[in-house]
């Protein structure tokens, strides 16, 4: 892939139907194949911003290449275009730009040093379908964007993702790599199918912290399909050869489009009920980029005393969430070297994952949840 064929803009695509939808076993998956088709591998590294998930990486080392960490801006939880400048080198060939909680990333800074360089731009729009820079749509920016339909992601089909190409050719080459993949075995469709029964049926803020210890132990004993795979030298992780599980991939036919429209909605919704109620001095709210419409996955608060918020909410059966709970979430510092993230080389990740939380806005939230919340952050 040269660089030229990376170029990106800000003008609206031409042809804004015609891009491609591949769907695959999970987002990360997406990730993957872009990559690859862009020939990115061993040698090569790949920007990411820090304040991540642990599945962004793997996907990258799926490749062969490296992950090298970017800081967030201070006061936003986006890629800090400042920190990419100072952090480039010239074996990074492609920038994931992760719309983080469906805040853009300031996409117009991001692009300017991307095109400069003729490197990638690859969207993560893992917490954002229906948020907008500068009036467009995010997703539409770069050469790629990956979608995920996991739990805790704005529309939970089960385990799902998808990835949309911008380019042509890579879109070709995409395609090559995609007829490569396999669909899911039976043991693994079967395990989703109860995952995603439990969480239709059983899931509500109330019983947040019982499902997700209930998650944890079965995860461990492999007796569901958990998160993330474990990172190192070998073979990628079997999820990287994999499309989507065909009884996802019919929901997302038949739903994914409505569910989009209805969580944007509903999201809305809550977002200015928290805006508008939540008072606290040890909680503060985010400040918004300019040019932005956001449309929120989750509620974010910056908060004093977070462990203390944490527990008062396991307490009171509460949902609060604790991510991003480390840079590379949810690894703990004595596991950063595995993915190769170096204590302090992003302090404001750091930091801000220290006191980071986030509140619920799916559709299983109700008016009482929102009220319960706001008097729980009111006696932090
Ligand atoms: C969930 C998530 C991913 C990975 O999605 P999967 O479908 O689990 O592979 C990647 N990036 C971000 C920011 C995510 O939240």
């Amino acid at each position: 892939m040269t660089a030229t064929s990376c170029s990106t803009s800000l003008e609206a695509p031409s042809d804004p139907q015609g891009l491609d939808i591949f769907t695959v076993y999970r987002g990360r998956v997406g990730l993957y194949l872009l990559l690859r088709a862009m020939g990115i591998g061993p040698g090569d590294e790949v920007a990411t911003q820090a304040f991540t998930c642990l599945a962004v990486p793997e996907a990258i080392m799926a490749s062969g290449a490296l992950p090298r960490y970017i800081d967030i801006e201070p006061r936003g939880v986006n890629i800090d275009s400042k920190d990419l400048e100072r952090k480039l080198n010239p074996r990074i060939r492609a920038i994931v730009v992760q719309h983080t909680f469906g805040v853009p990333a300031r996409l117009d800074a991001i692009l300017e040093i991307a095109n400069a360089r003729g490197l990638a731009v690859i969207e993560d729009c893992c917490h954002s379908h229906s948020s907008r820079y500068r009036g467009r749509l995010v997703g539409t920016f770069g050469v790629g964007a990956f979608h995920s339909y996991e739990w805790g992601k704005p529309v939970p089909l089960g385990v799902g993702g998808t990835v949309t190409v911008n380019d042509a050719r890579l879109r070709a080459k995409v395609s090559d790599l995609y007829s490569g993949l396999h669909t899911p075995d039976i043991l693994r469709a079967m395990k989703v199918s109860v995952q995603a029964f439990i969480f239709r049926r059983v899931f509500t803020p109330r019983r947040y912290w019982m499902l997700k210890d209930g998650f944890r132990v079965f995860s461990k004993l492999k007796l569901v399909e958990g998160s993330y795979n474990v990172v190192g030298p070998g073979r990628p992780a079997a999820d990287f050869s994999l499309r989507m599980i065909p009884s996802v991939l019919a929901k997302y036919r038949r739903d994914a489009e409505s569910l989009v429209d209805a969580f944007a909605n509903h999201s809305r919704r809550l977002v200015t009920q928290y805006q508008r109620e939540i008072r606290s001095p040890r909680a503060q709210h985010l400040d918004i980029p300019p040019n932005t419409d956001v449309v929120f996955v989750r509620y974010p608060l910056i908060v004093d005393h977070k462990a203390r918020l944490l527990a008062l909410a396991r307490r009171g059966h509460i949902e609060v969430a604790d991510w991003y709970a480390t840079p590379v979430h949810p690894l703990p510092t004595r596991e950063w070297s595995a993915v190769h993230y170096r204590a302090g080389s992003c302090p404001v990740a750091e930091d801000l994952a220290t006191r980071f939380v986030s509140l619920p806005v799916h559709a299983k939230v109700t008016d009482d949840d929102v009220e319960r919340t706001v008097e729980l952050l009111d006696r932090l």
